[in-house]
């Protein structure tokens, strides 16, 4: 545990290389460390590229643990695990992005403790959660999820439904349109994973061109954050490269 307000860099090596939660310290400020070179790389400002911790199947202990190093995003897919965990990490001032598939019957709870919600690609959702955000809170920031290609059970409108959605979006006061998502079909070669996202920022361009204000693209996972880097991203959207192996659902 990290209490007092000085934390020494004897502290860190300590939590580094203490067995399980260790790695965690570790892999989390080595991602830190690689987002920022890669922005470098890009001609991109360092903080232009933000860290969404996807903390999916973890426990509550190693997100503190991440924001006692100074992380603060974080995502959850599974309100039935998100909820609970955000209950004994009140004490920390963290923004949850929603990040999982959005059904109707759930949206009362993520409108009443997500800032964010990435996956949103119905309109019918939309409204839904603009009834249903707090009237005390700020309006609920919102990526459009893109499927870039067709997968079937998979989440998102397809590029030439994307500016229609997005205009319902904003006409919505309790929703702020940010940007767009994707999650892409895996590809191993960096020059295909980052022609998919190029396709990502393009669509946002053309929001852009439509008078939309928007500045988010949320895109990159563990295995194609450099491309999404130098694609443009601004939020990517870190789970197994910081947390490991996930337990399958
Ligand atoms: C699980 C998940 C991630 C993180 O994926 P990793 O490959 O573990 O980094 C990112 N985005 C979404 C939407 C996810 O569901």
């Amino acid at each position: 545990m990290l209490t007092g307000p000085q934390i020494s860099a004897d502290t860190v090596t300590a939590i580094v290389t203490d067995g399980t939660s260790g790695n965690l310290s570790e892999r989390w400020t080595q991602t830190r460390h690689r987002i920022a070179d890669l922005a470098t790389q890009w001609g991109r400002l360092c903080d232009s590229v933000g860290l969404v911790a996807i903390s999916k199947g973890h426990p509550a202990a190693a997100l503190r643990q991440l924001a006692e190093l100074g992380q603060r995003d974080f995502g959850e897919n599974y309100l039935q695990e998100a909820l609970p965990k955000q209950q004994e990490l009140q004490d920390l001032k963290l923004t949850w992005h929603f990040t999982g598939q959005l059904q109707g019957n759930k949206t009362r709870a993520v409108a009443e403790h997500f800032d964010w919600v990435h996956t949103l690609d119905r309109e019918r959702i939309a409204i839904r959660l603009n009834e249903q955000r707090p009237q005390h809170a700020p309006p609920l920031n919102i990526c459009v999820q893109v499927s870039l290609e067709p997968e079937p059970g998979k989440g998102g409108v397809p590029p030439a439904e994307v500016l229609a959605l997005a205009q319902r979006i904003v006409a919505l006061p309790k929703l702020k349109l940010r940007g767009l998502m994707c999650i892409p079909p895996p590809r191993d070669r960096f020059d295909e994973q980052r022609v998919l996202f190029q396709q990502l920022a393009d669509c946002q361009r053309g929001l852009i061109a439509a008078g939309l204000a928007v500045d988010t693209l949320s895109m990159g996972m563990s295995a194609d954050l450099d491309a999404a880097v130098a694609a443009g991203a601004t939020w990517v959207r870190i789970g197994t490269a910081i947390f490991g192996e996930r337990h399958k659902k």
